[in-house]
């Protein structure tokens, strides 16, 4: 049987030439096609692979009745319908790990270009000039770099930034001190710290609803006076207005940015004319070796998912064996979502780096340990990582390479034959999340810690601890309904008659930090928890 597959966007030739070199593919390269005609070919293909110039929208995917594999040579998926391909078995495949040096190789050609004035240097030369006086620049050497996301990037810009003699800090709440150890830098235990001394800050973190804002006036007023900020990860992250102000007042010496909250920027943003911010238009990934990894990347995991139906790659449908994915999605369910719930607990009590997840099961799941511990991989790292990056099969890979032990063994001593029990250790703290998936009801989360509960949480689920007293439950339900927050379930635990009591509330909109806070504030309240579920699906073909 051959495939045909239609590549576009130009893709590098070595990515081309990788799946044309396969005898059982039949490859056509186009340029980027106007959407008329995307839509005149695409029913003939089985894949297609581009970059972001073609947009993969409902109609395209509804009129490729043979499509099995969409590939984006690149990291973001913003140009596919993603949930249309899902909801039609189409995997979609991306390639986040090739363009990392690429990010980091251009901070450190931006932060000199800033140090030693290079874009004033080349323009006076250029204008017949010769500027030397004017062009007194400064060093990195012994200035302190504060990294916020020590991930991929963050991680090779720390091994360079140590080669060039920086002092280096990072603040990543999310990965053990392993990770610091291995890079040799030096772990910030707050954001607050990590800010008070660098005097180069820059943020590699994905945009997720906790990075959105990271860096606003409170953060750079801690900055040391005369510090750079960078912003290589996404728009947002760093706050425009608050980043023009600290420039405009001299608190700033300077900034880098690469990436902006609309893309491209339009002609009056706050940063034009400013001699001590160098900008350019989302280039971090524009080398030719990115293009060519990324390109290699995603071309060998279309050809696998072709010929092999190895999806490994695939961001949005997973492969099961033996039982059908439907009848274990309601398991996947409890999985990924008692993670979520035991993390942000954890989280909230100081735990942030998640050690070890370990999952336990009943023997009607039998078989299913294996997905079973990625989903709830993913319950614990979603909204820390690119969603773009997360899903069943990526998700145990990535807890193991950010130091988490996974374990998972089914076990007859649970309370239900359908039990999931998901126990979590961050720090010197450990928690044990359950539910239930039977097959003849609803999946519920049935424990958290020692309380029982009864929960099946959609996108937002609060958790409050709470002294056992009369009252509170209508103070938390006027709180929630005086801030427009609709209250779907609410279940009230405890373990002893005036001990503590445990709230599980299952609500219809976002809570966000404000609505958190005056919860917290109420009387009898002791914790307030709240969890966003992500967007990553466990659900797949
Ligand atoms: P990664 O997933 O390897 O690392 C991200 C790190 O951020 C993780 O270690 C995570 O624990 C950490 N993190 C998450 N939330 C945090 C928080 N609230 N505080 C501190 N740390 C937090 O990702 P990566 O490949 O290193 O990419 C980093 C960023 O760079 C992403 O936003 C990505 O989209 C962006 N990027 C930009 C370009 C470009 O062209 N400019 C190219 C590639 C990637």
């Amino acid at each position: 049987m051959t495939f045909r597959v239609l590549v576009t966007d130009d893709i590098d030739a070595d990515g081309v030439a990788l799946l044309a070199s396969e005898p059982r593919l039949r490859v056509d390269e186009v340029p980027t096609l106007p959407k008329d005609e995307l839509l005149a070919r695409i029913g003939d293909y089985d894949a297609i692979v581009g970059r972001s110039a073609t947009r993969i929208s409902e109609d395209v995917l509804r009129k490729a009745t043979k499509l099995k594999v969409v590939g984006r040579a690149g990291v973001g998926v913003d140009n596919i319908a993603l949930d249309v391909a899902t909801e039609l078995g189409v995997a979609v495949i991306n390639a986040p790990a090739g363009n990392t040096i690429a990010v980091a190789e251009l901070f450190f050609g931006t932060l000199i270009s800033l140090f030693r004035h290079l874009p004033q240097a080349n323009a006076s030369m250029h204008a017949g000039r010769w500027d030397r006086a004017k062009l007194l620049g400064s060093e990195l050497k012994c200035r302190t770099l504060g990294i916020v996301g020590v991930g991929r990037i963050g991680g090779e810009v720390a091994a360079r930034a140590l080669a060039f003699g920086m002092t280096v800090v990072g603040y990543d709440p999310y990965v053990p001190d392993t990770r610091f150890q291995a890079l040799r830098i030096r772990r910030a235990p707050t954001l607050e710290s990590l800010l008070a001394e660098a005097e180069v800050l820059t943020v590699h973190t994905p945009l997720t609803e906790e990075t959105t804002g990271l860096i606003g006036r409170g953060e750079i007023a801690r900055l040391p006076t005369g510090a750079v900020v960078v912003n290589m990860a996404r728009g947002g992250i760093v706050a425009d207005d608050a980043l023009a102000a600290a420039l405009d007042s001299g608190k700033l010496m300077g900034a880098v940015l690469d990436v902006y909250v609309k893309e491209p920027l339009t002609g009056d943003h706050p940063f034009k004319d400013r001699d001590n911010v160098m900008l350019s238009p989302h280039i971090g990934a524009s080398t030719a070796e990115a293009q060519r990894n990324v390109a290699v990347e995603v071309c060998r995991s279309v050809r696998d998912a072709l010929l092999s139906g190895e999806l490994s790659g695939s961001i949005n449908v997973a492969q099961s064996s033996g039982r059908g994915f439907t009848d274990l999605h309601p398991a996947l369910m409890v999985a990924q979502r008692a993670a979520a719930v035991g993390r942000a607990i954890l989280a909230g009590q100081g735990g942030r780096a998640v050690q070890r997840l370990t999952v336990r099961y009943g023997p009607d799941l039998a078989g299913t340990g294996d997905v079973l511990a990625a989903a709830a991989a993913v319950g614990a790292l979603e909204g820390v990582l690119e969603s773009e990056r997360l899903n069943l099969i990526s998700a145990r890979s990535l807890a193991a390479s950010r130091g988490i032990e996974l374990t998972v063994t089914e076990s007859a001593a649970l309370p239900h034959p359908s039990s999931v029990e998901i126990s979590l250790a961050a720090g010197m703290q450990e928690l044990a999340v359950a539910g239930i998936a039977p097959r003849d009801s609803a999946w519920r989360l049935t424990r958290i810690g020692g309380f029982h509960v009864d929960v099946a949480p959609r996108d937002t689920l609060v958790v409050l601890t709470n002294k056992d007293v009369p009252g509170v439950i209508g103070r938390v339900g006027t709180l929630l309904g005086d801030a427009g927050v609709n209250i779907a379930e609410y279940h009230q635990a405890r373990l002893a008659q005036g001990g503590e009591a445990l709230a599980a509330i299952t609500v219809d909109n976002a809570v966000g930090a404000d609505i958190q806070k005056r919860l917290m504030e109420l009387p009898d309240v002791l914790t307030a928890t709240i969890v966003r579920f992500g967007a990553t699906s466990v659900a797949g073909a």
